[in-house]
């Protein structure tokens, strides 16, 4: 099996797939966001840096990341998320890593996404998601987690406009990188909609 990076808009159903991945096949989850929250617990200027919402450079979080991977035994199959977030992220990443991986780009509707963002619910504890519309995602008692039992929330940025921007924003960006992986015949792309048991098995046939 392989390593994956998921290329995927918001809201696109990445989560699911790198929990099934975690899950069944222990895949190590490593995302960018969870990289630098460690980094700022043992260092007080990445912290104040984090908190005032400052960006990161790309070798900065390639740093980080090219650790965090090295820490682990060479066997180890990953989900990366969120990076490479940029062309430049994308090349570097290839020069100082020795990684057997697989590309999967999330190809989802903008309209799919908005629906699902402005229906979506999230346990406040586990952070399992729900919808208030979809059969296939909605707790067993409305607004409940089957889990936990306490009531579910939106995300203050679950709007329309929020999430327009984000998708919009995120174009922009993985255009290129889409085009990189395109051009090495390292990119599937992958409609998510639809059955999910069909899709993981596709999942499945992809990366093996
Ligand atoms: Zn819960």
């Amino acid at each position: 099996m392989k390593s994956v990076i998921f290329l995927a808009p918001p809201a696109a159903g990445k989560g699911t797939f790198s929990d099934f991945l975690e899950k069944k096949f222990g895949y190590q989850h490593i995302s960018t966001g969870d990289l630098l929250r460690e980094k700022a617990l043992k260092d007080e200027s990445v912290e104040k840096r984090l908190k005032s919402g400052a960006l990161f450079s790309d070798d900065e979080v390639l740093e980080l990341f090219k650790q965090k991977v090295n820490s682990y035994p060479k066997e180890t199959l990953f989900v990366f998320d969120g990076i490479p977030r940029t062309l430049y992220q994308a090349e570097k990443m290839d020069e100082i890593l020795d990684l057997d991986y697989i590309v999967i780009y999330l190809d989802v509707s903008k309209d799919i996404l908005l629906e699902r963002v402005l229906g979506r619910v999230i346990c406040p504890k586990c952070h399992r998601s729900y919808h208030e519309t979809f059969d296939e995602f909605k707790p067993k008692v409305e607004g409940i987690c089957d889990d936990c039992g306490i009531t579910l929330k939106k995300r203050v940025d679950d709007t329309r406009e929020a999430f327009l921007k984000r998708y919009n924003e995120y174009l922009l960006k993985t255009k290129p990188v889409l085009d990189y992986y395109r051009k090495k015949n390292q990119l599937v792309e992958f409609s998510n909609t639809g059955v999910h048991q069909e899709k993981i098995t596709h999942l499945m046939e992809v990366i093996k």
